[in-house]
């Protein structure tokens, strides 16, 4: 193939925006922000599901809290019962006295207890709102954080399609400067050269796959037409040569 040395000069300006652009999309796709997301929006679910499972327990211990209380209601109610009664005087029998005494002790003792069982109680519904709290102010304060992440990684997709916007306003500028089966060889290798169709030689070193070019044939593309389209024997990319390629 043929094609002017000008235009052959130009494939090396096309690759550079075609490198940037896939640089571009890389780094759109690798943003470290978006595993920090990724991350995050695994602890914001478990942050909910550890919420959600204390309100649980809480409400359990606040029922466990309530039915303490309800007994200790009902020992009083009875002890002040049999006090009225002891104080009423309505009773003589003195068995009957000494039973309603004994009774009224015991009472005492059960309402002892319950009351125990009651802060106990009591205590745990503390602990457990104090959990559900906790995970609650947690999971609000990762939301925050993950909203913070989002807005960031927008404003870097934002700056990332501007320059991308460029990359293809100048590559469309370029395109119509280079002719068309130069244009179409070069994208063919790209597809298969991961990326890169085009490679300056460099002091005879192909800077597409960094083969410096023996004697003999940096020899024989000295002698070879300057608008003749050269391709690197190893890595096969069109090579473009100017005064800096040492022939
Ligand atoms: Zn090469």
């Amino acid at each position: 193939m043929k094609a002017d040395a000008a235009a052959q000069q130009l494939l090396l300006d096309l690759q550079k925006l075609d490198t940037k652009a896939a640089q571009l999309d890389h780094r759109e796709s690798t943003l470290p922000q978006k595993q920090t997301l990724a991350d995050l929006k695994v602890r914001i679910q478990r942050l909910h599901d550890e919420h959600v499972a204390a309100v649980v327990i809480a409400r359990d211990l606040e029922r466990d809290q309530a039915r303490a209380e309800s007994d200790v209601e009902q020992v009083r109610e009875r002890s002040t019962k049999d006090q009225q009664l002891l104080d009423s005087g309505a009773i003589s029998d003195p068995k009957q006295l000494v039973n309603l005494q004994h009774e009224l002790q015991s009472l005492a003792r059960r309402q002892g207890e319950l009351e125990d069982v009651e802060l106990e109680a009591m205590e745990r519904v503390e602990g457990a709102q104090a959990a559900v709290r906790q995970l609650a102010g947690q999971h609000a304060e990762a939301v925050v954080e993950g909203e913070a992440i989002e807005a960031e990684i927008a404003a870097l997709v934002l700056e990332i399609n501007a320059e991308r916007h460029n990359t293809i306003a100048d590559r469309n500028e370029l395109k119509p400067r280079i002719p068309a089966d130069l244009i179409a060889l070069y994208e063919k290798i790209r597809i298969d050269g991961g990326g890169v169709g085009a490679a300056h030689l460099h002091r005879g070193q192909c800077q597409g796959c960094r083969l410096q070019l023996p004697p003999n044939e940096i020899e024989a593309l000295r002698a070879t037409p300057e608008d003749e389209v050269v391709r690197c024997e190893e890595c096969r990319r069109i090579l473009v040569r100017n005064a800096e390629s040492g022939l």
